[in-house]
């Protein structure tokens, strides 16, 4: 039995390294490189030294990078170091280090480190064992004779012993629930007797003795349920490969089994039930003109249109005040259709493209950046135009129509600005509604001198469809007794026209906003969470609250996330599931799964 045991040990091991390799093939770290002056998206393997790397939030840093421009840079070095407190990072040079401490080098961002806020770019100056990581590893290969080859295993090891000890742990109460009637079976169905019957004729039929009673005896021992561990590890093993060619990847052994009691999936919108291709559609400029815009992707294939009329270059002033402030307060780059950057800036780029002013982007020098973060839910850039360096600089700002509104003073009215009354702000929200009502992502822009007294200039639509064969998913894990329930950062309009798109809101269903959630104590929360469906306007730091409402009501939680901030709500949720391809670093490391192509129908 020991050796059998240990022989299902070291398959299982065998088997979750496989599954690790796995992950690094199907998920290979990737990192932005600058090379001859163009953005390029490189797996980390490919960088040399000399390369520039762009660095920004929630990713992994790809080799040792001395950083030359550092924006509120803090990085965890705890797989490096063991501190697990962030550390910031800048581009100013600092002294040699002479004590080999490498926590005091602020400017250099060490690989296999993880970016926690800010951007940075850096020269490459070491990859791969020529890197910070590399000399530790080397280090730890010198120790010992053969340390390097064991090093791995205890770590898998201590993995499936926890794994084994949990297992046993559950499995203990079933064994003694299973133990009694067992016996009971075994002296009333005769099992004992049986095994000798079986024993005494092999042996009459010639068989080795031996042989027979190892075969007598096992069939005594299976009938017991010690034997149970095994069999639901090797299960559970078996499990894990299924998935992965399922596309999913578990992390964890116990998890599938976890998979199998969850009863409520907690999902982000953008991305897993939506495709993340983003198009803008419709046009709204802040003294009340309306265009249509065709074509989709990240192209310049279609058109804008204004009451049937074709709107080029700088032909309508307002809508083009709203395509210059889309494109200059943008991180995107679209090259030859290839989008780099966040989908929802790669379609304002399109509708630039569609425009002919994407060329826009480039004629500003950025002065100062404010990132746009899930938290915040919008991004500003201080910049001035290039041929005219001396004239005041000038901020454009993107983001949720109620974030925006707040920065405005006064709104553009054919070029001109007026001031904003309170009958100008109701008209501005009904379109932000009429416009999430259908589905659309509404993104708002403002421009201006001072952040405190901006211009409102307008708003812009955007569609996301729906992924395929999502709403089929979510209608089998209901009528199977699993809730989903969706939790997004978009406007409750949007929210909830697409969750009924997908069959998840229907009559009688409730949504709730994340200043709700926030206002909420934990005990009111729990006692209405299970009948919520839709919560919009949330943060990361609201779905940690979600789950453990959910746990509380004795729910088994599966929760997805994507960025940095969803790491700490994936580690507390009974699964937490991390996006495969626009899933950060940091929530991929917290998350016990990974969804390889970011699809919640492998969910299911
Ligand atoms: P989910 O949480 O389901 O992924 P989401 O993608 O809608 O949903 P966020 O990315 O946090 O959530 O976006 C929230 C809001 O912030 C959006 O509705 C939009 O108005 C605004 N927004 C999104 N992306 C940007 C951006 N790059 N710049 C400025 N504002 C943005």
């Amino acid at each position: 039995m020991r050796q059998f045991d240990d022989a299902v040990s070291i398959t299982v091991e065998y088997r979750s390294e496989k599954s690790l390799e796995e992950l690094g093939k199907l998920v290979p770290p990737e990192c932005h490189c600058v090379r001859e002056g163009r953005l390029e998206h490189l797996l980390a393997r490919e960088l040399v030294p000399g390369d520039t790397v762009c660095l920004s939030v929630g990713e992994r840093v790809p080799a040792d990078l001395r950083l030359f421009e550092a924006m509120d840079l803090s990085v965890d070095e705890s797989s490096l170091t063991g501190e697990t407190t962030p550390c910031t990072k800048t581009s100013a040079p600092q002294p040699a280090a002479t004590n080999g401490d490498i926590t005091s080098r602020s400017n250099i961002a060490f690989m296999g480190t993880l970016v926690r806020c800010g951007k940075a770019k850096g020269i490459v100056i070491g990859t791969g064992e020529n890197s910070e990581f590399g000399e530790v590893f080397k280090m730890m290969q010198a120790e010992e004779h053969g340390f390097a080859g064991k090093t791995a295993l205890p770590l898998f090891l201590r993995d499936n012993r926890l794994v084994m000890h949990t297992i046993s742990l559950k499995m203990q109460t079933l064994i003694s629930v299973l133990s009694y009637p067992v016996f009971v079976l075994c002296v009333g169905t005769n099992i004992f007797p049986i095994s000798g019957v079986i024993m005494m004729v092999g042996w009459l039929q010639g068989k080795y003795i031996l042989d027979m009673f190892t075969i007598g005896v096992s069939l005594a021992v299976a009938a017991i349920p010690e034997g149970l561990p095994i069999v639901v590890t090797v299960t559970l093993a078996l499990g894990v490969m299924r998935m992965v060619k399922k596309r999913a990847i578990v992390k964890k052994l116990p998890i599938v089994e976890t998979l199998s009691c969850c009863n409520v999936i907690c999902s982000d919108k953008t991305g897993t039930l939506t495709k993340n291709e983003m198009t803008v559609t419709h046009l709204f400029t802040s003294d009340g003109q309306h265009a249509e815009v065709t074509g989709v992707g990240y192209n310049n294939s279609g058109e804008v249109l204004m009451d049937g009329e074709v709107v080029h270059g700088f032909s309508n002033t307002s809508i083009s005040k709203i395509v210059e402030a889309g494109c200059v307060c943008n991180d995107a780059v679209i090259r030859s259709n290839t989008l780099m950057g966040r989908p929802t800036e790669g379609a304002l780029i399109a509708l630039a493209m569609k425009m002919g002013l994407e060329g826009l982007q480039q004629e500003f020098v950025r002065l100062e950046e404010i990132p746009f973060s899930s938290e915040q839910k919008w991004m500003a850039v201080r910049v001035v135009h290039r041929t005219q360096q001396d004239k005041p600089a000038v901020f454009f700002v993107k983001g949720a129509y109620e974030q925006i509104i707040r920065f405005c003073t006064s709104y553009n009215s054919k070029g001109g600005t007026l001031p904003l009354t309170h009958q100008q702000r109701e008209l501005f929200q009904q379109q932000k509604s009429y416009m999430g009502t259908a589905g659309l992502r509404v993104l708002a822009f403002a421009s201006g001198s001072e952040m405190g007294a901006l211009t409102f200039l307008g708003l812009v639509g955007i569609i996301d469809p729906p992924r395929a064969g999502v709403k089929e998913a979510v209608a089998t894990l209901i009528s199977s007794g699993v809730a989903v329930k969706m939790i997004t950062g978009d406007s409750q309009e949007t929210a909830v026209s697409i969750a009924s798109r997908l069959g998840l809101y229907t009559k009688g269903s409730q949504s709730l906003s994340g200043d709700e959630v926030d206002q909420m104590d934990f005990q009111h929360l729990s006692q209405i969470v299970l009948r919520i469906v839709v919560f919009y306007r949330a943060s990361p730091r609201h779905k940690l609250k979600i789950v453990k409402s959910l746990q509380n009501v004795g729910a088994v939680v599966a929760m997805t996330g994507d960025g940095v901030n969803d790491a700490v709500a994936l580690k507390a949720a009974d699964i937490g599931v991390a996006m495969g391809q626009t899933g950060t670093d940091v929530c991929k490391e917290a998350a016990d799964m990974i969804l390889v192509d970011d699809d919640f129908q492998t969910i299911l």
